[in-house]
């Protein structure tokens, strides 16, 4: 698999910020039917999984078998409750980052009750919730891996779809009926925690709340979190929780009654200079969920000296126009992120569940999948889609 390839699995959003409210009625279903449900029996002789799967470029899902792969000592298998839809699962569909093994179950937002455990696993039992997020596996031999980095293990990551395991199997993601997979990569989820809560921050919720922790955010921190959406609605909260001065920025008008509601100080629309102008020299961080111009001297100015850009967009031309002057003299420093590694996603579910985060989702039925990824599409989800089995 290419290095485009494995780009599809990447923990990051790419929501248009050109949000259409909807009014939409959307499905619920109660938050206890997705913490109940009883197991008797904790082996199944089934070794497939029923998926909705993508068999070509931009085509529908179609529900199909594919086989589960080989359960051994450390292996953990989930009756999947829901999984979040990521925009990275519809850029995998597009083949839109390279192309795509199909056909290919998408979906790395799982979470399921546990319904069969290999015997080396000790932290989860039959019955428990479990999550899953965009990566499965590591080669768990690294410089990197041994310093809990797995996220960028310098050897072989293994992604939750369109991806293979170290046997040679495939790997199909959560829009299915089950998953089976490495315990080293399946978390347990906090009681506190509603499973449609969980789920989206087992990739958006994580690619935010790790950068804010990796660069010490804070009380006395202030943050300016480019783009209310998918990530963004996450990174507020964190950063917010976190104890730091928090601005969303967006171009929707109308979102600024969410930035309230999600706590944040501020809201700048960006295509007015005088509310941007008001926070120039102020932020000790940004938050990059979307980058929303291309203009480098603008967030340049918005940063203190020492501050830090933290990119977690991909957009889909290269960066240019840095001076690099005003960096310099500014001592400004550009940071990257990636995902999370297995102990930020143990520490973003715990953090979540002890300070009332939640995930903005509407919900759909499994079986609505391919209505959800159109709703997805249109930039409509306020702010993340959840498909609930
Ligand atoms: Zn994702
Ligand atoms: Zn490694």
């Amino acid at each position: 698999m290419n290095s485009f390839a494995k780009l599809t699995v990447l923990g990051l959003t790419s929501f248009r910020p050109h949000v259409v409210r909807s009014t939409v009625k959307l499905p619920r279903l109660t938050a206890a039917s997705l913490f109940q449900r009883n197991y008797t029996t904790g082996t199944t002789d089934n070794e497939n999984l029923s998926g909705w799967a993508c068999f070509e470029k931009g085509g529908p899902l179609i529900k199909s078998g594919f086989p589960l792969t080989k359960f051994g000592d450390d292996s953990v298998e989930l009756d999947i409750i829901c999984c979040g839809i990521c925009g990275t699962d519809i850029h995998c569909i597009d083949s839109g980052w390279g192309p795509t093994n199909y056909p290919m179950v998408a979906g790395h937002e799982i979470v399921g009750h546990v319904t069969r455990v290999g015997k080396n696993v000790k932290h989860l039992k039959l019955g428990d919730r479990a999550g899953v997020g965009c990566q499965c596996g590591s080669c768990k031999k690294c410089t990197n891996c041994h310093d809990k980095k797995e996220n960028i293990c310098e050897d072989c990551a293994v992604w939750t779809f369109n991806d293979y395991w170290d046997n040679g199997d495939k790997t199909y993601g959560g829009f299915a009926d089950k998953w089976r997979g490495d315990k080293d990569f399946a978390f347990k989820i906090p009681v506190k925690l509603s499973s449609v809560d969980a789920s989206s921050i087992l990739c958006g919720g994580v690619s935010t709340f790790a950068p804010l922790k990796r660069y010490g955010v804070g009380a006395g921190s202030k943050i300016a979190v480019l783009g209310l959406g998918g990530l963004g609605h996450f990174g507020v909260q964190w950063a917010k929780a976190m104890g730091a001065e928090v601005v969303a920025y967006d171009v929707v008008p109308e979102k600024a009654k969410d930035a309230k509601l999600l706590g944040c100080d501020d809201y700048v629309l960006v295509q007015n200079p005088k509310e941007a102008e008001a926070h120039y020299n102020s932020f000790t961080h940004i938050l990059a969920t979307k980058i929303l111009n291309k203009n480098w001297d603008e967030y340049f100015k918005m940063l203190k000296k020492n501050g830090t850009f933290i990119v977690c967009d991909i957009p889909e031309i290269p960066f240019s126009g840095i001076n690099a002057l005003e960096m310099v003299a500014k001592q400004i420093n550009i940071a990257g992120t990636f995902i999370g590694a297995p102990n930020d996603i143990e520490e973003s579910l715990s953090f979540a569940a002890e300070n009332g985060i939640r995930t903005w989702a509407n919900e759909f039925p499994m079986s609505q999948v391919n209505e959800a990824i159109k709703y997805v599409r249109e930039g409509k989800p306020k702010y993340r889609a959840v498909l609930v089995n």
